[in-house]
């Protein structure tokens, strides 16, 4: 198995969105002026095993816009078939993709796959709702077009710590599980490697490893109360388990996971 990190360009978001206030200044402060922190990577995910070739989210496209708390720095040469031809890999070989959720800085990336497309039966209700879709036009955020994913059933029992999964392939090396919190429906995907580790491809379920230690909930999380649960969950699968966790803007990823790789050959 080769997992290979991506970067389709980078985002920079207000300290507010990392480090939260409490109470309705959790999300307030998002809308009001505040100092920004240093550009994150926007990483998407490929996966070689066994002769096919998967992805984790899509990354950004340069048509994006930006956010009253997030300003993407993402040209076309930055998009996902080229982040991919710095990988050596070719977008028409992509068999599958597997979206965590459906923000643009995961999604917007599906206008250049052919593959089928698959995301949570549950992200995909709420993406559908009445409500979701006013946010999508006030944040001027409409989903890329010919959007269209199948749903993903998480019908596949337990998986270590996490209640729900999904296996994704046939040998069960690839799972998807259930990390409700960032979104209602957000999933991980997590990838068991030649030695035995597992690779969490974690999405935005946190934006870096220290705000999961931190159970610090985020800025945008619905539910306050799911998020936390879902990082008491990763965190207690991460004491069963030997575990890398990636989440997708944290900008140790890539490293942590090229370090995953040297120190288990
Ligand atoms: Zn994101």
């Amino acid at each position: 198995m080769k997992i290979h990190a991506l970067a389709t360009g980078k985002v920079q978001v207000k300290r507010s969105f990392l480090y939260p206030g409490h109470g309705p200044r959790r999300q307030l402060n998002l809308f009001l002026p505040g100092p920004w922190a240093d550009s994150l990577p926007i990483h998407c995910w490929a996966i070689e095993h066994h002769g096919v070739l998967r992805l984790v989210d899509t990354g950004e496209t340069a048509a994006a816009r930006n956010v009253p708390f997030a300003r993407m720095e993402v040209t076309r040469d930055q998009e996902l078939p080229a982040a991919m031809a710095a990988a050596d890999l070719a977008l028409d070989d992509v068999s599958e993709v597997v979206l965590t959720h459906a923000h643009g800085d995961h999604i917007d990336g599906t206008v250049h796959v052919r593959a089928r497309v698959l995301m949570n039966e549950a992200e995909l209700r709420f993406v559908a709702k009445p409500s979701s879709g006013v946010m999508r036009r006030l944040l001027r955020q409409p989903l890329p077009s010919g959007f269209a994913p199948e749903p993903l059933v998480l019908d596949g029992g337990p998986f270590g710590a996490f209640p729900r999964s999904r296996p994704i392939s046939d040998d069960g090396r690839i799972v998807a599980v259930d990390t409700p919190g960032h979104t209602p429906g957000h999933v991980s995907v997590i990838c068991i490697d030649d030695s035995g580790n597992h690779v969490m491809l974690a999405g935005d379920t946190t934006d870096s490893l220290e705000q999961l230690h931190s159970l610090r909930v985020d800025a945008v999380a619905p539910k306050p109360d799911v998020h936390v649960a879902t990082m008491r969950t990763i965190l207690a699968h991460c004491a069963q388990h030997p575990t890398v966790y990636l989440p997708s803007h944290d900008p140790e990823s890539a490293a942590r996971l090229a370090e995953a790789v040297t120190s288990s050959t």
